[in-house]
């Protein structure tokens, strides 16, 4: 391992994987470390949607020039494969939220993503096994779908290598080392390297890696499941993916007969290092009983596993994307607040150009920083259906 670099990347899971690219691509000497192995935090765990649709213009410009990354890889990042599946993403909301749900879409178009406001009728000539009863109206999205979200840190992390930047697996940046407000090195069980810049993208254990430099935005680790059923021969042979207000969940096809699905029922406050990785009975009988209620073929569809993972709730359930005062040099991509899988490829291009350019050019990040909390500047869309906080529509 090589005792200095321009650029040590902490964390290997698909920001940090997606930093250490763009970085290498620009010729910027980049170490990543990685304690466990990359994508062995949430990214492992995550369901992967990759959909447009936000309340808020800045997470949608992040998912926007996210997108031709996964359905372009083999000509924007090389090798690898993240596995991007372009069925399509509904959002659907309660009837009261209508009007919400029409000026988020004009939003969007305003943007420039592909998506519109369709009728039930136009909803269940795409999806023949939906019921609609309970909508007006609905979000639809033709060119979003979902990922394979450890392939995606995989494909990064290879192209980065490609690029000559080094990535190192089962090796713990143990501290940041700091001289007055400037980074100046990075501590590892193999030595110390030499830095004057650091990107910590390290999931839920951010709060262990910055309290020794007094950074403290209030990130809480929770823990989140996800149920995969097999659907049953008379239900169709696939959908699309579902963002379910009414019923609080989220659905989207696994493989070519399975339906992944989350819903609403986060556990607040885990330890990140110990935790239950299992699904628990009671949330299985739940989600079930919710994603029948959207797509009632799925009422006998057998459970064929599941797991939990974490996600890192910031207080506005948005994520930290800034260089973190008082400290120059050292940059942060924290509290996911689990929907920074699709985001990722914009946010690693976002942060290498700050670091080489002095500010991003391809999103304006400034409704990420850090600076927010403490200042009482909560971020919040203009037309939100208030499921933003302890969101499920990852
Ligand atoms: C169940 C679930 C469903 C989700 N669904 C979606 C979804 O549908 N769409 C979406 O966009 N997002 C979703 N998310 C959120 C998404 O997965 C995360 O936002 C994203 O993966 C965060 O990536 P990351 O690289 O920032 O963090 P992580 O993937 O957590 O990576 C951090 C890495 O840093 C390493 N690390 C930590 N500390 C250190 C250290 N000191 N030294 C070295 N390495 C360290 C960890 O081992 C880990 O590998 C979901 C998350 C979960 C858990």
């Amino acid at each position: 391992m090589s005792l200095t670099a321009d650029v040590v990347v902490i964390g290997g899971g698909v920001n940090g994987t997606s930093t250490a690219f763009h970085l290498a691509q620009r010729g910027v000497r980049v170490t990543l470390l990685e304690r466990a192995s990359l994508a062995a935090g949430s990214t492992g765990k995550s369901g992967a949607l990759v959909r447009m649709h936000y309340t808020n213009p800045h997470d949608s410009a992040l998912a926007q020039q996210s997108l031709p990354y996964f359905q372009g890889w083999h000509d924007v990042v090389g090798p690898g494969d993240p596995g991007y599946r372009q069925v399509g993403v509904v959002r659907l909301v309660q009837p009261r939220f209508d009007d919400r749900l029409r000026a988020n879409v004009a939003m969007l178009q305003g943007l420039g993503v592909n998506t519109e406001v369709i009728s039930p009728d136009d909803l269940r000539a795409l999806d023949p096994g939906v019921q609609t009863g309970d909508i007006t109206c609905a979000a639809w999205e033709p060119e979003s779908g979902y990922a394979d979200p450890a392939a995606t840190a995989f494909g990064f992390a290879e192209a980065a290598k490609g690029l000559d930047a080094s990535i190192h697996e089962g090796v713990e940046a143990t501290a940041i080392e700091t001289d007055g407000e400037r980074v100046i090195g990075v501590m590892t069980p193999l030595g110390r390297i030499a830095t004057e810049t650091v990107v910590v993208a390290p999931g839920a254990r951010a709060n262990a890696l910055l309290a020794p430099l007094g950074l403290d935005y209030g990130l809480q680790p929770n823990r989140v499941q996800i149920v995969i059923m097999r659907r049953t021969a008379d239900d169709g042979p696939s959908h699309p993916v579902y963002i379910d207000g009414p019923n609080n969940t989220w659905l989207r096809p696994e493989g070519d007969f399975g339906t992944l699905c989350g819903i609403g029922r986060d556990q607040l406050g885990v330890n990140p290092d110990f935790y239950d990785e299992g699904v628990d009975f009671d949330y299985i009988v739940d989600s079930r009983t919710r994603c029948a209620a959207r797509r009632p073929a799925l009422a006998t569809a057998f459970m064929r596993g599941g797991w939990a993972g974490i996600i890192t709730m910031s207080p506005d359930g948005h994520a930290i994307i800034d260089e973190l005062a008082p400290y120059r040099g050292l940059f942060g991509i924290l509290g996911d607040s689990g929907t920074n899988f699709k985001t990722a490829p914009a946010i690693g291009k976002c942060v290498a150009e700050w670091i080489i350019e002095g500010a991003s050019q391809t999103v304006d990040l400034h409704a990420f920083r850090a600076s927010r909390f403490a200042a009482g500047e909560l971020f919040s869309g203009a037309h939100e259906y208030g499921d933003s906080l302890l969101d499920v529509f990852r």
